[in-house]
């Protein structure tokens, strides 16, 4: 052969096993998407033992909600809810971990989060259709709600409830801690990247096969928009880290040419009265994001910003 030819046969010898090595190279991915925690939750996750930690993370999640949710019979919460006062009631691991953050925002909050908002969110019925409750029932939940109703003792790891009628709410950040906790399984088996979407609780870490520089670029949902709509300029830029959504448009009503949403603000008793349709805040974890997120929407954007500025947290109002 001349030398031609074998320059040639080289160069394509050398094509070939390029795009051999760079499809063998190229990171399997395996995604998945779960109906908990009343939304729909989304994983998507890159490498050899994608699939595995992808379905571990979502059976971790899945215990996370059957802790936590307030109306399954048998949960953690309910079991509290329907307890009596002065029992100290011993808590698992995971509702230790979720009340210590709950309670520490609680506290830097002034109560704009407050975790035993339940006998007035369940007046609302935002889970079904809806309803708007009277003053009268506001007024007699409210004597329910508030500090020192349900006390979290961090050492002992019990709650004890003060008033036989007080209810733990934790809509407001247990996606967020399933969120955490699924990164957590996701890492432990080796993935060299994922996103994670629980309902506008997204999660992220590692390598973004899809963009060049192998970062995450999450849109903000446009309130009111069909989902998935966002605007160029709302758009987070992250190699790791949660993105935590709390919006009117997720979960509402409207009654008489009026909104409400299911927002509560602990200090009336009524849905978070706000000129603006969503708070995101951009921070380590999502169970904080999520309670933060939740404290700055009822609080506004001042309060908002100076409470985001303490966790040195990201906040964007739209
Ligand atoms: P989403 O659940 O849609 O992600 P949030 O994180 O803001 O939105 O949580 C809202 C939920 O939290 C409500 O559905 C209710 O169960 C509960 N909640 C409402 N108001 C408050 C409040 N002020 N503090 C704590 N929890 C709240
Ligand atoms: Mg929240």
């Amino acid at each position: 052969m001349g030398k031609i030819k074998w320059g040639i046969l080289v160069v394509i010898m050398t094509v070939v096993a390029g795009i051999f090595f760079g499809l063998i190279n190229e990171k399997k991915e395996f995604s998945d998407k779960e109906f908990l925690f009343d939304t729909y939750c989304t994983i998507t996750a890159y490498g050899d033992d994608a699939e595995k930690a992808v379905v571990e993370a979502f059976s971790q999640s899945a215990d996370i909600h059957s802790i936590t949710d307030g109306f399954a019979e048998n949960s953690e919460v309910s079991e509290i809810n329907s307890a009596k006062a002065g029992i100290a009631i011993p808590v698992s691991d995971d509702l230790a971990e979720i009340l210590t953050t709950v309670t520490e925002i609680e506290n830097s909050s002034s109560r704009a989060f407050d975790s035993s908002i339940a006998p007035v969110v369940l007046l609302w019925n935002f889970g079904g259709e809806g309803r708007i409750p009277s003053e009268e029932e506001i007024k007699r939940a409210m004597a329910y709600v508030g500090d020192g109703k349900i006390v979290f003792d961090s050492n002992k790891k019990t709650v004890m409830k003060t008033d036989d009628n007080a209810k733990l709410d934790l809509g407001g950040a247990a996606k967020g801690y399933a969120g955490d906790k699924a990164v957590e399984v996701l890492k432990s088996f080796g993935v060299s990247g994922a996103i994670v979407d629980f309902g506008g609780n997204i999660l992220c870490f590692g390598e973004n096969p899809k963009s060049d520089d192998g970062k995450w670029r999450i849109g903000l949902q446009k309130p009111f928009a069909p989902t998935g709509e966002y605007d160029e300029k709302n758009v987070v830029e992250l190699s790791e880290g949660a993105v935590v959504t709390s919006g009117t448009y997720q979960r509402y009503f409207d009654k008489d040419g009026k909104r409400y949403h299911h927002i509560i603000d602990p200090k009336t008793g009524y849905p978070a009265n706000q000129t603006y349709s969503s708070v995101t805040i951009v921070t380590e974890s999502s169970l904080l994001g999520d309670c933060l997120s939740t404290a700055c929407f009822v609080l506004g954007r001042d309060a908002g910003q100076k409470l985001a500025d303490k966790y040195g947290a990201q906040i964007i109002f739209l």
